[in-house]
């Protein structure tokens, strides 16, 4: 049950990667292969971009959202931190649609 919101602190992915991961990068690999950073925020590539990290065929954005929507339901996002590993750093966001919109950064 998750308690606090998501403040994209990426110390989950960077620590103790989520199944998807393991699964589709072939094991655990810390950090995770898809963990995206920018203006000091962390992002989940297969969310932000998921064709970067999954051959979906002949590029197409309906592709990109779709795949993107199902790791956001698959993932929890906005749901908050479910995390022990979290280090308490005030990333200024304070954000319970962790990791963005879902689609956008
Ligand atoms: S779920 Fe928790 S540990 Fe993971 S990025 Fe969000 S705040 Fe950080
Ligand atoms: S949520 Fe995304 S970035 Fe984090 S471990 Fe899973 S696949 Fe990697």
């Amino acid at each position: 049950m998750a308690n606090n919101s998501c403040r994209q602190c990426g110390t989950c992915c960077k620590e103790e990667t989520c199944q998807i991961s393991v699964d589709g990068f072939g094991g655990y690999i810390s950090p995770c292969p898809a963990l995206e950073y920018e203006e000091g925020l962390f992002y989940c590539g297969l969310i932000t971009r998921p064709s970067k990290y999954i051959d979906l065929g002949v590029p197409a954005k309906w592709k990109d959202r779709m795949v993107s929507g199902l790791f956001c339901l698959t993932l929890g996002i906005g749901e908050g931190c479910d995390s022990d590993l979290d280090d308490g750093v005030d990333n200024k966001t304070l954000n319970s649609d962790s990791k963005g919109d879902c689609n956008e950064k």
